[in-house]
C-alpha cells in the first residue's frame, strides 16, 4: 500500500451524535494519514482560558450551551487550517455545526484554500456515523467512572470485574451528571436539531457517505479508510 502518511487527502468531516464513536475514529484517521484533528470546541476553550478577544466574546455563549456566531468561528477555522500542519489534510471535529458553516467551508476550500497545483479534489469528505438510537442510549447510559482513580467503564461494553466496583481500587463506581438519562436525551435532541441541517446540506449535494456505527469499531475504521482511500476515484 502506498504510504498513507505522506499523501495529500481531502479534508475529512465526521458527523454523528455523542456516543457514535467519532472521537475514536478521528484518532485512528489522524494516525493513519498523519494529519491533525481540529476541534473547534477545543480551540474555543483554549481562547476562553487565555482570555483572548475571541475567548471573551465566546465565553458566555458557550456557557449557555449555544453556538458561537459564525463571524467568530469561521475566521478561527480559516486561521487554523492555514497552518502548515494542515497542508496535506485535516479532520474537522465539531465543525461545521450549521448549514451556513458548511456552505462557508465549501466556498473557502474551493476559492481560497487550495491552489490548483495540489491537483486533488478540494471539497471535504463527509462521513456520517449512524448509530441505532437504542444502541446510543445503551452506550451512553452504561458509562460509569471511578470517583477515586477516574477510570472509565461501560457496564455493557467494558464492565468491571466485580459489578459496579473499580478493578483498580475497589471504589463504588458512579454515573457522571452529564451521563444521566434525562441529560443524555437532551444532549441527543439538541444534537439532532443542530446537526441535521448539516447532514441535509451534504446529502442534497450528493456528498454524504454513511457508515453503520453499530458495527464493531475496527470494521467502522475499515469502512472509513476505504471511503477516504477511494474518494479521489469518484471525483477525478
Ligand atoms: P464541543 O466541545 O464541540 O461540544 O463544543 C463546545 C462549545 O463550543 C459548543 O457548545 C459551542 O458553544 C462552541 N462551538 C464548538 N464548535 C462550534 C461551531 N462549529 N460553531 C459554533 N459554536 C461552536
Amino acid at each position: 500500500m502506498a504510504d498513507e502518511s505522506s499523501r495529500m487527502i481531502e479534508p475529512v468531516i465526521l458527523l454523528g451524535p455523542p456516543g457514535a464513536g467519532k472521537g475514536t475514529q478521528a484518532k485512528r484517521i489522524a494516525q493513519r494519514y498523519n494529519i491533525p484533528q481540529i476541534s473547534t470546541g477545543d480551540i474555543l476553550r483554549q481562547n476562553v482560558k487565555a482570555g483572548t478577544p475571541l475567548g471573551r466574546a465566546a465565553k458566555e455563549v458557550m456557557e449557555r450551551g449555544q453556538l458561537v456566531p459564525d463571524e467568530l468561528v469561521c475566521p478561527m477555522v480559516a486561521d487554523r487550517i492555514r497552518d502548515v500542519d494542515c497542508q496535506r489534510g485535516f479532520i474537522l471535529d465539531g465543525f461545521p455545526r450549521t448549514a451556513a458553516q458548511a456552505g462557508w467551508l465549501d466556498a473557502y476550500l474551493e476559492n481560497e484554500f487550495f491552489d490548483n497545483s495540489h491537483g486533488c479534489n478540494r471539497l471535504p469528505i463527509v462521513i456520517r456515523l449512524e448509530v441505532d438510537y437504542n444502541e446510543l442510549l445503551r452506550r451512553l447510559t452504561g458509562r460509569r467512572s471511578c470517583p477515586t482513580c477516574g477510570r472509565i467503564y461501560n457496564v455493557h461494553l467494558q464492565p468491571p470485574k466485580v459489578d459496579e466496583c473499580c478493578d483498580i481500587d475497589g471504589s463504588k463506581l458512579v454515573i457522571r451528571d452529564d451521563d444521566r438519562e434525562e441529560v443524555i436525551l437532551e444532549r441527543l435532541r439538541e444534537f439532532d436539531s443542530q446537526t441535521r441541517p448539516v447532514a441535509e446540506y451534504y446529502q442534497a449535494k450528493g456528498r454524504l457517505k454513511t457508515v453503520n456505527g453499530d458495527l464493531p469499531p475496527d470494521e467502522v475504521t475499515g469502512q472509513i479508510f476505504w471511503i477516504i482511500d477511494n474518494h479521489g476515484d469518484n471525483h477525478g
